[in-house]
Parts: C-alpha cells; structure tokens; sequence
C-alpha cells in the first residue's frame, strides 16, 4: 500500500489523481490533501478519504472548510507551513504535486529533504528552481517522476537508458487551437477563442500556454533537467491528434515513442506504480479510428514563446524564473481582456530584456527574482495595454 500526498487535489490534475486512487483502492491510499481555495470540493474529499492532514491556501478557505466538513482531520493548517505539513508527513510515500502556480516550491523540496517520492506535475517547480530541486533529490536518492504528459512519454521511452546514449528528446505539441489562424489577425484572438484547446482539458492558465506553445517552452526546460540534456538536444514537433506523448532518439538512431490516449489518469497511473505496471480502467487505445498521425515543425514567428524559452534555458541562471513569472502576469492580463494576444510574448521579452541574470544559489534567490519579475511584468503589460 502506497501512501500519496496531494498538492492541488481541487484541481483537474488533483481529480485525476483521486480517481486513480479510486481505480486502486488496494494498493492507494490518501494520507494527506492541500488545496488552494475551494472548501466545498475539498470537504466532500475529505468526507471521502478521510485523509491525515487537510491544507488550504488561506486561513478563511480553513474556516469554510471546517464549518462544512463533518470529519476532523488530525491536522488542519494552511498556507506555505499547511503545504508543508501535507507533503511531509510521516505516513507520506509519494507526493503528488499538481498545485498551481509558484506556492508548492517550498513544500517540493521540503518533501524532497524528507525522503519522499515526488510526482511532479507542476511546471514551476523545475523552470524556477531546478537545480535545487534535482540536486537536492540527486543528494537524497529521491525519485522525481514527472506527471506531465510529455516527460512521463520520454520516461516511460528512457526505460533503462542511460544520458549517453540519448541522442535527442522530441517533445510533440498539440499546436494549440491558432496552428492555423490566419497569422494577421492572431492580435485580435480574446480569451473565449484561446481557452478552446483542442485535444486536452485543462485549467485556464495552462490553456492559454498551450495556446501560445509557452506550454511547450516550459517544458523544454523541465525537460533539461529532468534528463540531463542539453537545450540543443531537446526538439518540438507539432502533432495535433496527441496521440504520440513524446519521443525518445537514442544514439544509434532508433526513435522510440510513446503512445496512448489523452487522459490524464495514464501517466499519474505510472507515477504511482512505478517501476511496476497496473492494469488500467481506460479504453485502449485504438489506432485504426485514429487513422491518421501527422507531425509538423512549429512556426516560431507564429509562436515567439517558445524561442523565448529556448533562449532562457540557454542562458540559464534566472532568467527561467522572469520568463515563468512575466508570462503568468502576461497570461493574467490577457484573461482580464485588457492584453493583446500576440502582446503576451512582447512583456515576457521586455521582462527578460531588463534583467540582470545572476545564479540561482537559493530559494530566497528565486523568490526575489520573481517577485521583481512580477513587478516589472506589470509594468511592460500595462505601457502595451494602450496599443491593442
Ligand atoms: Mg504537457
């Protein structure tokens, strides 16, 4: 019996994950539950799971949730102590991380210090702070599997692989719903038409990232540092039916891919039984109704995140923590419809143009770079906000 904690776990990905828990009752169970604002969800799982510790993102959220829910769990706390709290307990063998956003940074290496397995589903986590966070786990011999649909592919690819014999990691790209728009009227795009994303559900954020491919950008750097390769080893390939996950070119030339359908339950499923594999409750996969797989390159004029993410990545430091950073404000505004959508690019590279990159030693370093970055973000988005 594996014991999980869940960062996240009112959210799409946190849902996923109860549901596999639900698909293995005898072999999950759910020690602990963060989440970030939404009591009544949280209460009803916490009627359900009857969990250990309960964590909400503000005291008022805790309040709500107590006066709703009718078990006590033994441990009830909120903020960045009550994220901590979850992900360390005892009786926790592997921490689901699915929380948006910045918050789970502390609490991942808290984890990480006390020995638990993290199954990684939150972006921000490596783009901020992954040479902490890897070294850290290196230090302590702690597994990170990655929850993201595209790592888990090249994981499940890696199978006893070693770096060497890496040639390249292919990242696929659903290409988002403007892979065909007409590139002249993209400046015109509001939130209703880049919320329709065309393969996966998702949160709003992380859809309009898809949306611009800053998704994939982001993933490139988790990519560097979950495997160990370098910016110029990492390709995307835009292939809009999300069928191929991602792929894996070993040194001899052989691609080796993985497959499967878009649900998410599959790779949290893998996190949870690796190195063992479950029998599963989804449909199988069925090629012949498929039909078709096809593989572009992405259009980087169309797409200028995801040169801006190759560009962090490649010089390193900080500068991953203002592209992150700049591009939440950027996508923030843009929600508010007060951003154009082709202005979401234009504050993250003013962002970046006016930092000065230093290294990432510690957390505190992270925390003030973002802070800074969120600042500056703002004010590049608000000099664009009259010119759409
Ligand atoms: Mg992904």
């Amino acid at each position: 019996m594996k014991s999980l904690a869940i960062l996240g776990s009112t959210g799409s990905i946190g849902r996923s994950a109860l549901a596999v828990v639900d698909a293995h009752a005898s072999r999950l169970r759910v020690a602990s539950l963060a989440a970030g604002d939404n009591a009544d969800l949280l209460a009803e799982q916490v009627e359900r799971y009857r969990p250990d510790v309960v964590a909400m993102a503000a005291r008022e959220g805790v309040g709500r949730f107590e006066r709703l829910c009718g078990t006590r769990p033994a441990v009830v706390a909120h903020g960045a102590e009550g994220l901590i709290a979850v992900a360390t307990h005892p009786s926790v063998d592997i921490v689901v991380c699915a929380s948006a956003g910045t918050a789970a940074l502390e609490a991942v290496l808290a984890a990480i210090e006390a020995g638990k397995t993290i199954a990684l589903a939150n972006k921000e986590v490596l783009v901020m702070a992954g040479a902490l966070v890897t070294e850290a786990a290196r230090r302590r011999s702690v597994d990170i599997l990655p929850v993201d649909s595209e790592h888990n592919a090249i994981h499940q690819c890696l199978h006893g692989r070693t770096r060497a014999e890496i040639r390249r990691i292919i990242l696929t790209a659903s290409g988002g719903p403007f892979r065909n728009h007409p590139i002249g009227t993209l400046d015109r795009v509001g939130p209703k038409a880049a919320l329709q994303h065309p393969t996966w559900r998702m949160g709003r954020k992380i859809t309009i990232d898809s949306a611009t491919l800053m998704n994939k950008g982001l993933e490139v750097i988790e990519a560097h540092w979950l495997f160990g390769v370098s910016a110029s080893q990492i390709d995307v390939v835009v292939h809009p039916q999300s069928i191929v996950h991602s792929m894996v070119e070993l040194n001899d030339g052989s691609v080796i891919a993985q497959l499967g359908v878009t649900d998410m339950r599959l790779p949290i499923q893998y996190a949870c039984s690796y190195p063992e594999r479950w029998a599963s409750p989804l449909p199988p996969l069925d090629l012949t109704r498929a039909g078709r797989l096809e593989f572009f390159a992405p259009d980087r004029d169309r797409f200028p995140c995801l040169g801006l993410a190759y560009r962090a990545l490649r010089t390193g430091g900080t500068l991953p923590v203002v592209l992150n950073a700049a591009n939440e404000i950027a996508v923030e505004v843009f929600l508010e419809g007060k951003l154009g959508f082709t202005a979401i690019p234009r504050v993250i590279e003013r962002t970046m143009d006016a930092h000065a990159v230093e290294p990432v030693s510690t957390l505190q370093v992270v925390r003030r770079v973002d802070d800074w970055a969120r600042v500056q973000a703002r004010d590049a988005a608000r000099a664009l906000e009259l010119l759409v």
